[in-house]
């Protein structure tokens, strides 16, 4: 079946679903004296579609899993909550923050018969359930996530902010490899710890400096972390992929020593951008970019933007570098390399790197 056909099939349920479902809390409203509120049915403007559903046993055919007096609208970021058909009296809440970007906002609530799930869509919020019994909103988003609740007379709403609609634009640092994965090694020090140390270094710059720009790094331990996923996770959250590697001569002969030191940034010719990204860059120009600052700012070798089918800039869907920033397998530059002050260089040069890609002086 094709995929228009099945959205127009889902659509078509979930329109049957939303009238059945009218009907029962029309006829339930009458019975508990109350009148069914417009502006805060499914329906409500900006909604991402039919919720999903989970089968709760008295509910086989998941009619009453759709929400009522709950909605979420997209253009002001909001949950908004029916105070009457909820039973909220006082404005009293509660906001705690869980594990995995998961928020719950308790509010006084009576207990009631249910707990609704509802998928809202990417870029900050993901879904939000109302439990009737323990008398709660969760939030669940894919980033953190700030909630505020305001109250009128007859409505409470929980206002989300995101880190993306705090900071202008965000940066996605990876450094390369992590736990089992060493990378290069050269006299006993491994290249992800390295790698690691100039991240931290990056994204303190950042901090301190550039309050527009966010940094989420990778990893911020010595962990493993498939490249498939940094990609994917990065091109979720942030506006610019920047991988960060040390290199070395010949990977197949471990002990090989030569003279070749410098630095290159990666990029992969006919990666598929997803157009989520704020810069105004693509991963060619944003190679060379970096490529020209951190040669600047270390005084290292400039052996050039290349071209490299390389998982994290293949993979991932915003723009995207994979910057080596000198070799492990010459012994002047590796004793740079493990050098904190020289690190600090490199780690200017991709930070200039990720104002000039942003276009901020
Ligand atoms: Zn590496």
């Amino acid at each position: 079946m094709r995929r228009r056909d099945i959205h127009f099939l889902r659509w078509l349920f979930g329109f049957i679903g939303l009238a059945v479902v009218g009907i029962i809390i029309f006829v339930v409203a009458r019975f508990a004296g109350r009148a069914v509120p417009a502006a805060l049915t499914d329906e409500s403007p900006g909604d991402s579609g039919p919720a999903i559903r989970t089968p709760r046993p008295d509910d086989p055919d998941g009619l009453l899993d759709y929400m009522s007096g709950v909605a979420y609208i997209t253009e002001t970021k909001q949950i908004v909550i029916d105070r009457e058909l909820l039973g909220i009296v006082s404005e009293e809440f509660t906001i705690t923050e869980e594990q995995g970007n998961i928020y719950t906002v308790s509010l006084d609530m009576p207990p009631m018969e249910f707990n609704r799930y509802r998928h809202v869509g990417r870029g900050g919020i993901l879904a939000y359930s109302v439990d009737g019994v323990a008398g709660g909103i969760s939030v669940y988003a894919d980033r953190p996530v700030t909630l505020e609740v305001v109250f009128n007379d007859s409505q409470a709403a929980i206002n989300i902010t995101t880190d993306r609609d705090t900071y202008d634009y965000i940066v996605y640092i990876d450094p390369g490899h992590g736990g089992i994965d060493q990378g290069s090694v050269r006299e006993r020090r491994d290249e992800k710890a390295i790698n690691l140390d100039i991240a931290f270094m990056v994204r303190d710059m950042l901090l301190e400096e550039a309050p527009e720009i966010y940094p989420i790094l990778s990893r911020e331990t010595d962990v493993f972390f498939d490249r498939y996923e940094r990609a994917a996770q990065g091109s979720e959250l942030a506006d610019i992929f920047v991988s960060i590697h040390c290199n070395i001569y010949d990977p197949n002969d471990d002990k090989a020593d030569n003279d070749i030191t410098g630095t290159e940034v990666y990029y992969t010719p006919g990666q598929v951008l997803g157009g989520t990204s704020r810069a105004r860059v693509n991963s060619v120009e944003m190679a060379a970019i970096f490529q020209k600052n951190v040669v600047e700012s270390a005084g290292s070798n400039d052996r050039g933007v290349r071209e490299g089918d390389l998982a994290v800039t293949r993979e991932a869907t915003i723009p995207s570098v994979l910057i080596e920033l000198g070799y492990l397998s010459n012994a002047g530059e590796r004793a740079k390399l493990f050098d904190a002050e020289y690190q600090r260089l490199l780690a200017g040069g991709i930070f200039n790197g990720i104002l000039e890609t942003f276009g901020i002086d």
